[in-house]
């Protein structure tokens, strides 16, 4: 039995010494040390020695069991301090910390409106076209039959960089400079960003919108209607009534304001549409004969119409937003419900 508990000491040091992590820690411990270990069978072979042996061999297996043990804790907190400082060596980055969730972004509201009014357009055959933000006078009045002096300006709280230079008002200049260019048959939209010298709750100095005018022959005002009652049954996902309100636009004419339904309360009346039912979304008309001739097409020949809609509006309208700035204000708590 002494011998057992001799060779049992020799194997446990000459197997600490080869341990190197911890898997082959816990080995030990379980050979050595656990419930089964070969340290316990003896323990339970000293109740068959002779009496007389017992104190001395029961203090021996004690104390080399005392002494496994110790030998175990040292070489423990050796592997733990040895695979901490092996961690702070990797450039002084700790790879058993756990990682962090990249936070995904996503777009803006009115990003992702304006994709959806781009494709519901591009699934009616319009083409997307973009031109630029700080414009001519001459697109964006001139050749929209709006002439210096012209009462219409007004309405436009225009941005202007130089006499003749501005930040454009709307996207309607994209018709004049496609059409100077391209001959009908044309389908197109421009999106874009515009800027009006104005900021309250359903205002902003910038904003978004998206022009879309068709020109053919043989168009009429019923075809403004089927595609504008396309779009708005696809915008809001049900059939919604729309209303054309005569107005008034320098280039087009006749020129409607057209309503739907409101989609709070489907037309019985409430807060947000005024109690009147009707929600205004868009403007628009038959393009004007005097905006054709300054492009240089036959009016007799070619005809079309035009309609220009507000991003923000719609968003508003299909999310239920009641203020236009929370769009620009950054804060994550807005954005990130959409
Ligand atoms: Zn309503």
């Amino acid at each position: 039995m002494e011998q057992e508990l001799v060779n049992l000491q020799n194997q446990a040091k000459e197997q600490l010494a080869t341990i190197e992590n911890d898997g082959q820690l816990e080995e030990f411990r379980i050979r050595f040390l656990g419930r089964k270990s070969q340290f316990s069978s003896i323990m339970k072979g000293l109740a068959e020695v002779a009496k007389e042996d017992k104190p001395r061999l029961g203090q021996m297996a004690n104390s080399i069991k005392k002494e496994i043990e110790a030998l175990y804790d040292t070489k423990r907190q050796e592997i733990s301090s040895n695979s901490s400082a092996s961690s702070a060596d990797n450039n002084g980055i700790d790879l058993t910390l756990p990682g962090r969730k990249p936070q995904t972004g996503k777009l803006h509201p009115v990003t992702q409106i304006m994709n959806e009014v781009c494709s519901i357009f591009e699934s009616l055959g319009f083409s997307v076209a973009e031109g630029p933000d700080v414009e001519h006078d001459h697109y964006n009045f001139e050749a929209l039959n709006i002439p210096a002096h012209h009462p219409a300006r007004d309405m436009h709280d225009t941005f202007y960089v130089s006499d003749s230079i501005l930040l454009r008002t709307h996207t309607s200049p994209m018709q004049a400079r496609i059409m100077e260019t391209r001959q009908p048959p044309l389908r197109v939209i421009a999106p874009g960003k515009v800027y009006r010298c104005d900021s309250d709750i359903t205002h902003t100095p910038m904003f978004h919108q998206v022009e879309g005018f068709l020109v053919d022959r043989d168009v009429s005002f019923a075809d403004l209607k089927g595609v504008l009652t396309i779009f708005t049954q696809k915008m809001f996902d049900r059939d919604l009534e729309l209303r054309f309100r005569p107005s008034f636009f320098p280039f087009t004419e006749p020129s409607a304001e057209v309503d739907i339904a409101c989609v709070m309360c489907g037309g019985s009346g409430c807060r947000v549409c005024k109690r009147t039912g009707w929600l205004e979304i868009l403007g628009s008309g038959m393009i004007d004969p005097e905006v054709f001739k300054m492009v240089g097409y036959d009016p007799e020949v070619y005809s079309g119409f035009a309609f220009g809609l507000g991003i923000e509006r719609i968003a508003m309208l299909k999310y239920g937003i009641d203020d236009i700035r929370l769009y620009y204000e950054n804060d994550l708590r807005f954005l990130s419900q959409f």
